[in-house]
């Protein structure tokens, strides 16, 4: 991927309304999919929580997912997804970045992982989520490696690009994804209770989660998987994400 100006997309500040906006909360989450849909299909509804609390969200969509409508063109159904990108990011009230990926062609080059670190380095993440290691298809698989590889390099001091290195990030969670379920282990459970209106009302801007493009059920299905994570959190509705077995090491002076 050749890295080119971002273009970034800024919505909803304003939906919030000036009490949660003006709470400055301390997290910036950055949420990278392979393809524009991925992030706000699994994890949109933790997004919106943040987003509720005053965190900045931020998503980046590595590719358009412009192949996948067998009816149109790539460049006209990449059109469509750009909209509907923006017009999810603006119901969660998050900003979209694009990346210049290819649907399909999606390789953890140097190239690719320097893009993804600049983008780290302007946004200045605290928490970074993206797909987990094993999946059926490989733009999410490369998305991973890429999306590793460049949390390293945006905090290195040796690597040289226009903005200086990061050091912020407190965590990389991995998204429960129906096509990256190989080794997925829930490890940790966000209640998104009241986050649910918004996930729905996000993820139907696009067609495909709406139905009619794919014969995949999206929108029952992650309904249906954040009240069996619920289930298992104690909560109505929750979110889980997963985290390399490194990331999950405590030292502790005391039993918790
Ligand atoms: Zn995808």
């Amino acid at each position: 991927m050749r890295p080119r100006p971002l273009r970034l997309a800024l919505a909803g500040a304003a939906l919030l309304g000036g009490a949660l906006a003006a709470k400055a909360a301390d997290r910036t989450v950055l949420a990278i999919g392979a393809h524009a849909g991925d992030a706000e299909i699994t994890t949109g509804a933790v997004l919106a929580r943040h987003r509720r609390l005053g965190d900045r969200v931020v998503m980046l969509h590595l590719t358009l997912g412009e192949g996948g409508n067998p009816k149109l063109s790539p460049a006209a159904y990449g059109e469509q997804k750009r909209r509907e990108a923006l017009a999810a990011a603006q119901a969660l009230g998050a900003e979209a970045l694009f990346g210049p990926g290819r649907d399909g062609e999606l390789r953890d080059t140097e190239e690719a992982a320097r893009f993804v670190a600049d983008v780290i380095r302007q946004v200045k993440p605290t928490h970074v989520i993206t797909h987990w290691k094993a999946s059926l298809h490989p733009d999410h698989e490369a998305a991973h490696r890429i999306v590793n590889a460049a949390v390293l390099l945006a905090s290195l001091e040796g690597f040289v690009s226009a903005h200086p290195r990061h050091r912020g990030l407190r965590g990389v969670y991995y998204a429960d994804n129906w096509e990256d379920a190989e080794g997925f282990s829930p490890y940790l459970y966000v209640d998104v209770t009241e986050d649910l209106a918004a996930w729905k009302a996000a993820v139907t801007c696009y067609e495909f989660i709406r139905g009619g493009i794919s014969s995949f059920p999206y929108l029952e299905y992650y309904e249906a998987l954040a009240r069996v994570r619920g289930a298992l959190a104690g909560r109505r509705f929750a979110v889980a994400l997963e985290m390399e077995p490194s990331a999950k090491k405590r030292v502790l002076d005391t039993l918790p």
